[in-house]
């Protein structure tokens, strides 16, 4: 078997296109075009392209896209500060830092009181308590987008998991638990047929990683850990989403031994190309929503 391929740049850009026609309607019915501030502590190298493309895809979609720099030994205080100042701009609808803060730095960041100071109406990345607390009671108020990115590639493929054995390798607060949570949910952002699913979740204590992915219908890696899942850990004919962004030399290559895997699935995520471009898509449709919800509209 030859996996189909799950063109997410494709569907991003379905996406993009349907929050830019959103945005052009809400702004000629009278509001200011949603604004996104971006937070950038550093100078990361990587996390300054992932700031600069959210920027782009910001203006592309008639977003205006903010960029504030800050050194890496700004400090807690000045960071809390900007946070604060941007909480208060009416200006500003949705508010992003970019993780990983620094942390060579001379100063510490304390990155959960960060996340947390951000107000939760302008949380588009959704990982405020209060926001992780809605999605758990099944009422989300913004989706996190890597996950909900993943949500919407397998609806708009047509890959039902409902009633399916779905298992998440990775358990971060940012992948890992929420998608796990939507998966698990009676419904969600594209309906019953894409939740409800029996979901496991793994992590590196997990004992037999192997066997409790290949009883998995539906497999999502995001371990951050090249190539790791392997064919024999692939039952035949499953859904494989590999969320995983790693460099190897010049290379990226994500968690999953692609070129194994595809002989294996019957349906597939490539690494770049799949799982990224929907989670910045995600992000302008979040900021959207978070001008509606502010605006009242
Ligand atoms: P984290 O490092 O926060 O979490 C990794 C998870 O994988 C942890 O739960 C860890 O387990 C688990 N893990 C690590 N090694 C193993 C192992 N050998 N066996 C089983 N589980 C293991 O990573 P993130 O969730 O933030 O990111 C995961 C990957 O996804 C990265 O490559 C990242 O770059 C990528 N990513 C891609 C995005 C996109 O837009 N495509 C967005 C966000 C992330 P434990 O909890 O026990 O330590």
């Amino acid at each position: 078997m030859t996996a189909q391929i799950l063109d997410g740049k494709r569907i991003a850009g379905e996406i993009r296109e349907d929050v830019a026609k959103a945005v052009a309607v809400f702004v000629a019915d009278g509001a200011p075009a949603p604004c996104l501030a971006a937070v950038l502590v550093g100078e990361d190298p990587a996390s300054q392209v992932y700031v600069r493309n959210k920027s782009r895809a910001c203006e592309k979609a008639g977003i205006q896209g903010r960029t504030h720099r800050l050194p890496a030994d700004a400090g807690q205080d000045e960071l809390m500060s900007l946070v604060e100042e941007l909480n208060t701009d009416a200006n500003v609808n949705g508010i992003l830092v970019q993780l990983p803060l620094p942390t060579d730095a001379a100063v510490k960041y304390d990155e959960r009181e960060i996340l947390d100071a951000i107000d939760p109406l302008k949380d588009v990345d959704a990982f405020s308590p209060v926001n992780v607390g809605l999605l758990m009671q099944g009422r989300p108020r913004f989706l996190p987008c890597t996950p909900h990115g993943i949500v919407q590639l397998l609806s708009r493929s047509n890959l039902s998991i409902a009633g399916k054995n779905v298992c998440v390798v990775g358990r971060s607060d940012i992948v890992g638990k929420p998608m796990a949570m939507m998966l698990a949910q009676k419904t969600g952002s594209c309906g019953p047929e894409f939740a409800n699913a029996t979901v496991t979740i793994a992590h590196s204590r997990t004992t037999d990683l192997a066997a409790v992915c290949r009883d998995a219908d539906c497999l999502i890696a995001a371990v951050g850990q090249p190539e790791m899942i392997t064919g024999d850990m692939i039952k035949p004919g499953a859904i494989v989403i590999d969320v995983g962004i790693n460099r190897v030399g010049e290379k990226l290559v994500g968690d999953v031994a692609f070129d194994e895997a595809k002989e294996i699935a019957s349906a597939i995520t490539p690494v770049p190309g799949g799982v990224g471009p929907l989670t910045i898509a995600m992000l302008l449709h979040n900021t959207l929503a978070a001008a509606k919800l502010q605006s009242g509209r």
